[in-house]
Parts: structure tokens; sequence; C-alpha cells
């Protein structure tokens, strides 16, 4: 399907032609669904990733650190030098532990704190945790994200409309506002947002909401905390080959020819993504605060 199958790269790394693209079987897992499970697994940055001290010494919290996107992260903060916590829900420690395991892997603290962020105690006590434990608090990835598909208004419940807000949304607030007990000025926040933001799908019509209201959450919090001098910015992915897409995220049909509609024809893999994250962690972005980066396989959504 591709026709650049056999352009010669010039480095011995990962290119466009490397990962998996569709078809993919159909699978489907209960919410919130295990990385380990999936067909092919998403490359998270495992054996590839390779640091070089850009976040020596950072202490960095991430929710929904166990799988996708947020694993990807993990490994990365770790190999670049932070100590890390991860948050996530407690039917996923498998997956969590794997994560703990490379972070320790990688010479660096690991935190393991499972809970449901839609409580907002939970979220204070979260990120107490993670200070105390981490001894420290410089970067904070918003992550942990809710979606279930609904084809129709008339079918999308309080309930579900509520625990997405909740989950993408007031999670955000509460943790956000509970570690500016503990970020330093040089601190960065990065939330992940999505291109549902601005292009929203028919039936994703609650997270896509979410989605934007973290690209305004991102924009507005930056110019308050500019003058303390801590960043916020949002990543907002296109389509990533994730569990949590085969848990609700997506009709079984669209699994299978995930990122088909891409100009790179594929799916993003997490370990393609985790390079924003870094550079925005890192101090070598220190002028850049309220901005939203997309990475969406060509498609030009920003
Ligand atoms: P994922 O399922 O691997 O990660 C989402 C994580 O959210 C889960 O691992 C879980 O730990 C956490 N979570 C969900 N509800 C929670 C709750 N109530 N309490 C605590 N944790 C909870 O999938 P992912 O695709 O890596 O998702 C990460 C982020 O990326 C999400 O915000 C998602 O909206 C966003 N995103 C994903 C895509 C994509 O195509 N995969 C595209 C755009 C944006
Ligand atoms: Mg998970």
């Amino acid at each position: 399907m591709s026709d650049n199958k056999n352009i010669p790269t010039t480095r011995n790394e990962p290119h466009a032609d490397h990962f998996p693209t569709p078809p993919f079987p159909h699978q489907k897992q209960p919410f919130p669904g295990l990385a380990g499970k999936m067909t092919p697994r998403p490359d998270h940055g495992e054996t590839s990733y390779k640091g070089s001290g850009r976040l020596a010494g950072k202490k960095a919290l991430i929710t929904g650190g166990d799988s996708g996107i947020g694993r990807a992260v993990a490994i990365a903060f770790a190999r670049e030098g932070a100590d890390v916590a991860i948050n996530y829900l407690p039917a996923e420690e498998e997956d969590a532990r794997e994560v703990i395991e490379l972070i320790r892997a990688a010479g660096r603290n690991a935190v393991a704190i499972p809970g449901d962020i839609r409580d907002e105690a939970f979220c204070q006590k979260l990120v107490k945790q993670a200070a105390q434990e981490l001894e420290g608090l410089d970067l904070l990835v918003n992550n942990a994200g809710r979606q279930q598909y609904c084809e129709s208004i008339k079918d999308l419940t309080t309930e579900a409309f509520d625990a997405t807000f909740k989950t993408n949304v007031y999670a955000m607030f509460w943790i956000t506002k509970a570690a500016l007990d503990y970020l330093p000025r040089g601190a960065s926040i990065i939330n992940t947002s999505s291109v549902q933001a601005y292009l929203p799908s028919e039936i994703l019509l609650d997270y896509a909401q979410t989605k934007a209201a973290i690209v305004a959450f991102t924009k507005s919090l930056a110019k308050q905390l500019g003058p303390k001098g801590i960043r916020v910015n949002a990543v907002a992915p296109g389509p990533y080959w994730t569990v949590l897409q085969c848990c609700g995220g997506q009709p079984q049909e669209k699994i299978e020819k995930f990122g088909e509609s891409a100009p790179l024809g594929r799916p993003g893999q997490p370990a393609e993504i985790a390079g924003m994250y870094v550079t925005l962690a890192s101090g070598e972005s220190s002028f850049t605060s309220g901005q939203v980066w997309c990475s969406d396989g060509g498609t030009g959504t920003l």
C-alpha cells in the first residue's frame, strides 16, 4: 500500500515504514484494557528509546502511565534521567508492573500509585504521595483519558458523559491544582489533548469536547503560570495504536483499519510520540508555553 517501501534510510533508526500497518486483527477488551493483550503489542520504546540525560534529576508524575502514550512517556523520561511516579487503575496492575520494572532498569526511582482519578480526594492524595516518594515534583503529565464511542446523543447517558468529563477534565484540574504546592520555577506541565479537539468525530461527542477543553485549559493556565516560571503545553495525538481504542474507544470494524486514513497509512506507535513530551518537559523548550503540538501521521490537523 505504501509506495516508499524501498527508500533507503541513511541512519540506522526507525522511519515511516518501520511500524505495523493495517489490517489488524479484531480485538475487544473490557475497559480499561491491557496493552499486554493487544495484537500486535504496541511499541512503547521498550527496546528502542535511548536517553541522553535530557531530564537528569527531574521528578515526574504521569497519569495513565501503565500503557499506551503514558507508558512510552514513562520509559522515555526514566531513560532521560527522571524519577517517575505513575498512576493507573487497579485493574491495570499487570501493565503497570512492567513499566515500574522498566523505570527501575533505567536506574531511576519508580513509584506506583493505583487509583481512580474521578475522585478529587484521591487526586490530592496522588499528588502528595508522588511528591513525597519522589522527593519533589518538576514534571506533571496529565495523560489519563476515557474514550467510549457512542453513535447517538440520544444514547449518551449522563453517567457516561460525567465519567468522560471527570476523567479527562476534572481530574486534570484537581491534579494540577494540587501539584502547584510542589512545582518549582522551571517546572513543566504537559496535557494530552487530541486531534478530536479540532476535528471531532460524530461518535465521540463527549470525548471530543473534553479534548477541546484541555486545549483551552492549557492556553489559559500557561498565561496564569508564566509569571511563576512554570510552562504548560499540550500534545494532540492523531490515531495511536493503544488499548484505549480496543476497549470501547472505537467500533471493532474501525480497529481493523485503524490509522489507514492517515497519509502515512498506519497508526502511530506510542514510542513515536514520547519525544514530543521529552522536548516539552526539558529546559530545551524553556520559552515554549501555551502550545499544542500535534502528531497525526500527516493529516495536518494543526
Ligand atoms: P491507554 O488506554 O493506554 O491510556 C489511558 C489511561 O488512562 C489508562 O491506561 C488508564 O490508566 C487511565 N485512566 C482511564 N480512566 C482512569 C481513571 N478513572 N482513573 C485513573 N486512570 C484512568 O490509551 P492512550 O491512547 O495511551 O491514552 C492516553 C491519552 O492519549 C488519553 O488522554 C487519550 O485520550 C489520548 N489520546 C489517544 C489517542 C489514540 O489514538 N490512542 C489519540 C488522541 C489522544
Ligand atoms: Mg492502561
